[in-house]
């Protein structure tokens, strides 16, 4: 799932759709919907100043898409299963936990 750095269209894998889990699926589609503000707000999605981790525009979706799985009751190791992405190193990924302050055991080995 993504935003179009174009014309701010969101984007989604109709497979991901299809077959992802729920709840990732809403939390992406929070995610993503942040990103569709901030493209509407004129902020370049895709900075290359910053990592990806770093980037204040991914680092405010997380936030939001991290205090809604909190809303919903999640725990911190489901929320931390949804963190991790497999084309994320495991040091960009305990830095991401730590940004947005959920608190992961480290990162494990993706696969
Ligand atoms: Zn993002």
């Amino acid at each position: 799932m993504g935003v179009n750095g174009a014309n701010g269209h969101l984007m989604v894998n109709p497979k991901y759709l299809n077959t992802g889990d729920r709840t990732d699926i809403y939390l992406d589609v929070i995610h993503e919907l942040v990103h569709v503000r901030q493209f509407m707000e004129g902020k370049d999605l895709f900075d290359t100043n910053y990592s990806y981790t770093d980037r204040p525009t991914e680092v405010e979706a997380y936030r939001y898409a991290v205090e809604e799985a909190k809303r919903l009751g999640l725990g911190n190791e489901r929320i931390c299963d949804y963190l991790k992405t497999e084309w994320m190193s495991g040091k960009e990924f305990e830095q991401l936990a730590s940004t947005v302050n959920v608190h992961c055991k480290q990162a494990q080995k993706s696969g």
